[in-house]
């Protein structure tokens, strides 16, 4: 893909998202775009930097650190890890993310503190939910989550931040509004628990960011709809 075509499409996804906003009384600025880079080759990332995007996802450790070694001197680039996280990956992406949006289970919390004490700085976390229970998606149960945080918030090495979650594939996005709507609303009612902050939602993806936006997401995932189909795709969470 072009360089004019990527930035013209991250153009496109900032216009949707700020007609978005403003219909619902909303500033476009307090809403980050993550560029989901997964299948996007090294010498295209640039262009996305240049177009102004500098928070960059990936979904599996192996691509986030050969993506990250190859950007270094690019200038400010964030990382995001958006997928499911192996125990024994946390180790090598501590150091490289700027935030992991998928705290999906105790066990990784548990390797997560440890290895953040370890290195002697936290790590910024969001607890995935799945909130539709789709028994082939990551994520914990709506009605898991305030004990999952109320625990997880104990932890010197965690710093959990909000929530994520990945709607399921609909034809019309409408359909999983309520979805975004249950995150949203879960994240209120666990407002307020020591040591945790409930600053990020992290929802809405190329299919669905606006209807996400609309019910308050603050951190879109977006890949296709800037990068194109890729020939690969991944199975998404
Ligand atoms: C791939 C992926 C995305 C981006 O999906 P698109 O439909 O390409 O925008 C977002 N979140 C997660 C967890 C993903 O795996």
């Amino acid at each position: 893909m072009a360089e004019v075509d990527i930035s013209r499409k991250i153009e496109e996804v900032r216009r949707n998202v700020a007609a978005a906003a403003y219909r619902v009384g909303r500033e476009p600025s307090e809403i980050g775009i993550v560029a989901v880079t997964k299948s996007v080759e090294v010498p295209l990332l640039p262009q996305v930097i240049a177009a102004g995007v500098r928070d960059l996802g990936e979904n599996r450790a192996q691509e986030l650190i050969r993506k990250y070694r190859a950007l270094t001197g690019h200038g400010e680039v964030a990382w995001h890890f958006i997928g499911h996280l192996q125990r024994n990956k946390v180790r090598a992406i501590l150091d490289k993310v700027i935030l992991v949006h998928s705290l999906d289970r105790w066990a990784l919390a548990i390797e997560l503190d440890r290895q953040a004490s370890r290195w002697g700085k936290p790590v910024r976390v969001l607890v995935q939910v799945n909130v539709a229970g789709e028994p082939t998606k990551f994520g914990l149960r709506v009605e898991e989550v305030r004990d999952f945080v109320l625990e997880a918030a104990k932890m010197p090495g965690l710093r959990i931040e909000g929530l994520m979650t990945v709607a399921p594939q609909v034809s019309d996005p409408e359909e999983v509004r309520p979805v975004f709507r249950r995150l949203r609303e879960l994240a209120a009612r666990l407002a307020g628990i020591p040591g945790a902050t409930m600053r990020y939602l992290s929802m809405g993806m190329s299919q669905d960011y606006v209807v996400a936006v609309e019910e308050g997401a603050n951190l879109l995932r977006i890949g296709t709809a800037i990068f194109g189909r890729r020939g690969r795709e991944d199975l998404h969470g």
